[in-house]
C-alpha cells in the first residue's frame, strides 16, 4: 500500500484525496487543513485523518478537532505528498517542510514550474517522473491541451503547429468573490498566454501559441484549436485516434451533447461525484481536417481534470507500475468512460 497525505483539502485536494482512497494500492494516511471548517468535519467523516499547521493547532482545538498531527507528522507517515495548496503556497511548503525530508512531492500547476524537476501529464511523460523527488501536475488548461496532442501523437498524427483560443471560466462554482460578472477579460492581455509555454514543459518540441479570454462562466473551460498536421490525414483517422485515447471522450450533437453545459448534465446523469468531468470532452462535430489542417473544439473540467493525473504521477514518482497500468486502472477505479479506449502503446497509423 502506498501511503500518501493530501497537503490542501480544497477544490483539487478533497478530489484526489477521494481519488487516492478508491485506489486498491493505496492509502490516504492524512489531509492537512488550515481551518477547522466544514471541510474539516467532511474529511472526518470520509475516514481521513486531518493534520494542520503547527501554529493552527490550538484554532483546531477551539473548534473541537483534535488534529491528528502537524504538516511535519503526516510528511513522516507518508511514502508521497500530493501538495495541492493554493497558487506559490506549494513552493513555501517546499521551502518550509519537504526540503527537510526525501519524500517525494506532487504539487500543481498553480506553482511555477521549477518548483520541481519535471512536469507531468500520464499520457504523455509517464516515465519521466520515475524516481524523482518533486514532479508538478501541470494545470487544467495545459492538461487538456496535451491530452488533446497526446491524442493525435500517440495514433501516428505528428501536429507541427498548435493554436488554441481558450475561453476560461471566470471562478470555479465556489468562488464568489471572483470574477468576471458581465465581462469578457482578456486573460493574459498579452499574447501567448502562459498556457503555451506550460504546454512546452511536458511537449518540449511543440510549436504552441495560445491565447485567453475569462468569461462569466464557472463550469468548464472551451478550447478552440487550430492544429497544422505533419501531412494530410482524412477526418475518420483523427476520429479514431481521438475515441481510442482514453480520457478524451468525443461527445456527439446527435446524442444531445452540443454545450458545456450538457457534458456536465451527463457527468451527473452518470452518477459522477460532484458531478465531475476528468475526461476532456471533444465535440465531435466540431473536428474538421482540411487537408493537413485540423481545427477542433472541446470543453476542460478545471476541478477534476487532474484528478487522475495526480493518482498516476504517484505511482509514476514511485515506479510502482507501468504507464498504461497505473492509467487503466485509475481510470477504471474512477468510473471514467473506457469503451472503445486503447490502454497500451498505440501502434503508429500506416
Ligand atoms: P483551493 O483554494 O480550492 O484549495 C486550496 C486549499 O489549501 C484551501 O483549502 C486552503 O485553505 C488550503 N491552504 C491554504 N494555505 C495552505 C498551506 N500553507 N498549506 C496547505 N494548505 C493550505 O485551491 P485549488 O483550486 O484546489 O488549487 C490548488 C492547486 O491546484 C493550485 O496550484 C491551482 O492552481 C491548481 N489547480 C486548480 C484548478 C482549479 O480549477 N481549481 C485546476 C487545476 C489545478
Amino acid at each position: 500500500m502506498i501511503r500518501v497525505g493530501v497537503v490542501g483539502y480544497g477544490t483539487i485536494g478533497k478530489r484526489v484525496a477521494d481519488a487516492i482512497a478508491a485506489q486498491d494500492d493505496m492509502k490516504i494516511v492524512g489531509v492537512l487543513k488550515t481551518k477547522p471548517d466544514y471541510g474539516a468535519m467532511l474529511a472526518l467523516r470520509r475516514g481521513f485523518p486531518v493534520y494542520t499547521l503547527p501554529e493552527r493547532v490550538d484554532e483546531f482545538r477551539k473548534a473541537g478537532v483534535e488534529p491528528a498531527g502537524t504538516i511535519e507528522d503526516l510528511i513522516k507517515a507518508s511514502d508521497v505528498i500530493v501538495d495541492a495548496s493554493p497558487e506559490d503556497v506549494g513552493r513555501e511548503n517546499k521551502e518550509k517542510y519537504y526540503q527537510k525530508y526525501g519524500k517525494p512531492v506532487i504539487f500543481q500547476g498553480g506553482e511555477e514550474a521549477d518548483v520541481a524537476e519535471v512536469s507531468f501529464n500520464a499520457l504523455a511523460n509517464y516515465e519521466e517522473a520515475r524516481g524523482r523527488r518533486y514532479v508538478r501536475v501541470v494545470s487544467c488548461n495545459t492538461t487538456g491541451i496535451i491530452r488533446a496532442l497526446t491524442a493525435l501523437r500517440l495514433n501516428g498524427i505528428g501536429v507541427r503547429k498548435a493554436r488554441v483560443f481558450i475561453v476560461r471560466r471566470g471562478a470555479d462554482p465556489k468562488e464568489f468573490k471572483r470574477g468576471p460578472i458581465n465581462d469578457v477579460v482578456p486573460n493574459p492581455v498579452t499574447v501567448p498566454s502562459h498556457h503555451g509555454p506550460d504546454v512546452k514543459t511536458v511537449l518540449r518540441d511543440v510549436d504552441i501559441v495560445t491565447v485567453a479570454v475569462a468569461v462569466p462562466v464557472t463550469i468548464m473551460h472551451m478550447h478552440m484549436a487550430y492544429f497544422e498536421l505533419d501531412s494530410p490525414h482524412s477526418r475518420d483517422a483523427v476520429i479514431e485516434a481521438i475515441a481510442r485515447t482514453p480520457r478524451v471522450y468525443i461527445a456527439e450533437a446527435g446524442r444531445g451533447l452540443q454545450s458545456l453545459a450538457q457534458i456536465i448534465e451527463l457527468a451527473r446523469d452518470l452518477g459522477r461525484a460532484r458531478g465531475d468531468f476528468p475526461e476532456i470532452a471533444v465535440f465531435g462535430d466540431s473536428i474538421t481536417v482540411s487537408g493537413s489542417e485540423l481545427y477542433m473544439m472541446y470543453g476542460v473540467h478545471q476541478e477534476s481534470i487532474v484528478v487522475p493525473e495526480n493518482v498516476d504521477a504517484v505511482r509514476a514518482v514511485l515506479g510502482a507500475l507501468p504507464k498504461w497500468a497505473s492509467i487503466e486502472k485509475t481510470d477504471r477505479s474512477l468510473g471514467l468512460l473506457a469503451e472503445g479506449k486503447r490502454y497500451g502503446q498505440l501502434a503508429p497509423r500506416p
